[in-house]
């Protein structure tokens, strides 16, 4: 079984991954380019294989009700992102992984709203919205 790790920029907030990481979907919806600063790269697992380590009590959660951000409020940095209605997974940026060899590119989600300066990867899957309905 494959083992991933991964963590914040100060590392006060670490996690390791038991299981599959899913391969990467960019997204260029409002709320991923805000908390972003540019658009979100996730990767993701089952949240029961996700283990997380955060001992100083520094990860936080955004929540818009239908979604959540999690992030390190020493740091700032974006880790996480979990939509209400599908609990059991847990999107992982993929920039906190400590090694994203293992994934690649699979989707582009809300490729229209992407900003001028960004080439979209057109040999992948694009949705004007995401694939899993209406939750972002
Ligand atoms: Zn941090
Ligand atoms: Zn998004």
């Amino acid at each position: 079984m494959s083992r991933q790790t991964g963590g914040c920029l100060c590392g006060r907030v670490t996690y390791r991954v038991d299981g599959p990481l899913r391969d990467v979907i960019h997204c260029h919806c409002f709320n991923c380019r805000k908390v972003s600063g540019n658009f979100v790269a996730s990767s993701g697992s089952a949240t029961s294989d996700l283990v997380i380590a955060d001992e100083d009590h520094s990860l936080r959660w955004y929540d818009l009700g239908y979604a959540r951000y999690g992030f390190c409020s020493t740091c700032g940095s974006s880790l996480f992102w979990q939509g209400a209605e599908h609990t059991d997974r847990t999107s992982i940026q993929a920039g906190s992984l400590d090694d994203a060899s293992s994934v690649s590119l699979m989707g582009v989600w809300f490729a229209n709203d992407a900003q001028a300066h960004v080439t979209i990867d057109h040999s992948v899957p694009q949705f004007a919205g995401n694939d899993e309905g209406d939750d972002v």
